[in-house]
């Protein structure tokens, strides 16, 4: 019946992680995060340099906020871990395991999430997550268009038009 199918297809849902650039120090205790979650598989990775061209893209919905250079800026500060899980509601898992956005008020009510233990402030909170899966599927195409079954099908390294 629907109910069937749409749990079938909730079993594949894909989201998008990133560990930001203020975490990579820390990346090793954000992917065992991941994997204490045993419902979510990494399906793939990629360490990628943010270009400031590509960042103002991935983040555009932001553009007219007044954080949005101070956010560009941040995420172009290092190297990021750009990440696809897959698993059973996927996108909502990874969101709550994140915890909220400002890693200060994460730390008062989500002790244990990501955010909580890894990152600093409302702007540098180690990680990202898609909150949707029509963010999901945009942000995977951006970060891993050019990749087939995980693997780089080109020895190009990731510029704006191989994300677009
Ligand atoms: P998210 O979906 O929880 O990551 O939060 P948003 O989509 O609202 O914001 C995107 C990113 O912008 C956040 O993860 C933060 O890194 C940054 N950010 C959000 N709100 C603020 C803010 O008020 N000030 C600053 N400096 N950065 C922010
Ligand atoms: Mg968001």
């Amino acid at each position: 019946d629907t109910r069937t199918a749409a749990a079938v297809a909730c079993y594949r849902q894909s989201t998008f992680v990133m560990i930001k650039p203020d975490a990579m120090q820390r990346a090793g205790e954000v992917i065992s995060r991941i994997e204490e979650i045993a419902t979510l598989r990494i399906a793939d990775m990629r360490l990628v340099a943010l270009q400031p061209s590509m960042a103002r893209l991935f983040y555009a919905e932001h553009s007219q906020r007044t954080f949005f250079e101070d956010l560009v800026s941040y995420v172009t500060s290092g190297p990021i871990l750009a990440m696809r899980l897959v698993g059973p509601d996927a996108i909502k898992v990874w969101r709550e395991a994140l915890g909220p956005t400002d890693s200060n008020e994460a730390r008062r009510s989500a002790p244990g999430s990501v955010r909580a233990l890894f990152g600093t402030d409302k702007q540098r909170n180690a990680a990202h997550g898609s909150d949707s899966r029509e963010a999901a599927g945009r942000e995977l195409a951006f970060f891993f268009k050019d990749t087939v079954d995980g693997i780089c099908s080109t020895s190009e390294p990731l510029t704006e038009l191989s994300c677009l």
